[in-house]
C-alpha cells in the first residue's frame, strides 16, 4: 500500500467534523479525518515505461515505497522537497505534472547513492533520479544542462575519430555554455588547469622526462597541434560508421519508446 504524500491531497478533500461523538466515544476534530476519493484525470500510462526505456530507470517498477531512499538521501536532509521516494511513486503512476513542478530540483541529485545501497528492492533511486532529470531536458522543461553539452561533444569526437582531444572538448564545451575562457583564467582555473598538468610526484620519483612532458609548456603545445591536425585512430573509418549506425538506432528506439 503507497503512503500518499500530503501534497497530493488537496485541503477541500479533507473532511473533519468538530464535534463527533460515535458510540459514547468523542472522536471530535482530527480523530475523524476523512479524505474524499479522487479522480486523477491528468496522468500519463506510458509514462513509467518511458523512464524504464532510460538509463537508470529500468528498475523503478519494483519500488515498494519503503521510504528508505528519502530517509538515507543526502539531499533530503538538507531540503526536505527533495524526495527521491515521492518522485518514483509519482513515475510509477504516471503523474507527470507534479514531476514537472518539482524540475528545478531533481537533477540537483548528487549521487551520492546512498538511497541505491539502501535500497531493498534494487530500485536504483539514484539512477531514477538521472533518468527523470534527462526526461526533462528531452521534453523541454529544462534546458540542456553542461553535462549534457559536454557529453555530447565528447561522444562527437569519440565517435568522429575514435579518440577525444582535451583542448577541442573544453574549447568546444566552453563555446556551447558561454562560458568566457579568458574570464574562467582571471579567476584562477588557467591556474588550476596548470597545477593539475604538473605532476609533481612525477618529479619526485625523479622521472624527469615526464615531467616535462607535462609542463605547461610542452602540454598546451601537444594539445594546440592537436586542435590544428586532430589526430585520429588508425583504422577508424568503418569502425567509426558501424558504431555512429549503432548510436542512431538505439536513439531510434528510445524515441519510438517516447
Ligand atoms: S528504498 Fe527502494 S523500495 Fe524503498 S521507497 Fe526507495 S526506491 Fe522504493
Ligand atoms: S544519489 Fe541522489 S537521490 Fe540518492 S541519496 Fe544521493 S542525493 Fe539522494
Amino acid at each position: 500500500m503507497p503512503i500518499h504524500e500530503k501534497s497530493l491531497i488537496d485541503p477541500d478533500r479533507l473532511l473533519s467534523a468538530e464535534k463527533l461523538v460515535i458510540d459514547g466515544i468523542d472522536v471530535s476534530g482530527h480523530w475523524n479525518t476523512t479524505i474524499l476519493p479522487r479522480t486523477v484525470p491528468d496522468y500519463d500510462p506510458e509514462f513509467q515505461k518511458k523512464i524504464r526505456a532510460l538509463p537508470g530507470g529500468e528498475n523503478v517498477h519494483r519500488c515498494w515505497q519503503c521510504g528508505s531512499c528519502t530517509n538515507a538521501c543526502t539531499m533530503y536532509a538538507i531540503n526536505t522537497d527533495f524526495n527521491p521516494r515521492y518522485w518514483i511513486y509519482c513515475t510509477n503512476l504516471g503523474l507527470t505534472s507534479e514531476i514537472v513542478k518539482d524540475k528545478d530540483i531533481i537533477w540537483q541529485c548528487v549521487s551520492c547513492n546512498k538511497c541505491t545501497n539502501i535500497c531493498p528492492k534494487d530500485v536504483r533511486p539514484e539512477g531514477v533520479m538521472k533518468a527523470l532529470a534527462h526526461w526533462l531536458e528531452e521534453e523541454g522543461h529544462t534546458t540542456r544542462s553542461n553535462p549534457t553539452l559536454f557529453d555530447e561533444e565528447f561522444t562527437r569526437q569519440c565517435l568522429e575519430r575514435g579518440r577525444i582531444e582535451d583542448s577541442e572538448v573544453m574549447f568546444n564545451f566552453f563555446k556551447k555554455t558561454g562560458e568566457d575562457a579568458i574570464e574562467l583564467m582571471k579567476k584562477g582555473w588557467l591556474g588550476v588547469f596548470i597545477a593539475r598538468m604538473n605532476n609533481l610526484p612525477l618529479l619526485r620519483e625523479k622521472r624527469i622526462l615526464p615531467f616535462i612532458a607535462r609542463l605547461p609548456i610542452v602540454g598546451p603545445l601537444k594539445m594546440g597541434w592537436a586542435m590544428l591536425f586532430k589526430p585520429r585512430t588508425r583504422s577508424w573509418g568503418r569502425t567509426g560508421e558501424v558504431l555512429r549506425a549503432y548510436v542512431d538506432e538505439q536513439k531510434r528506439k528510445a524515441q519510438a519508446h517516447g
